[in-house]
């Protein structure tokens, strides 16, 4: 069974994205809609795969929706957060 950390997921110009449940250790990818504690984006409610994901303040893209194993999830940009890793 993997740990869960709460982590939050911050664009570089220092908006808060969200607030995630990671599962085990290593830098963080993705994040699976479902384990999105908290949403501070307005996320709309049904994205599309493909759907790139936008922060609210400065406009840049966050990351882009994939589907993972079946399950809705955001594929991080890595250039565009401040780099998240547990452990
Ligand atoms: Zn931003």
């Amino acid at each position: 069974m993997s740990r869960l950390s709460t982590v939050v997921v911050e664009c570089k110009c220092g908006k808060d994205i969200f607030k995630y449940q990671k599962a085990g250790t290593g830098r963080l990818i993705k994040c699976f809609l479902g384990r999105i504690l908290e949403d501070y984006i307005s996320l709309p409610k049904h994205l599309p795969t493909g759907a790139s994901v936008l922060c609210s303040k400065c406009g840049e893209r966050i990351g882009t929706i994939q589907l993972i194993h079946g399950a809705p999830a955001v594929k991080l940009n890595q250039g565009q957060i401040q780099p998240v890793r547990i452990g």
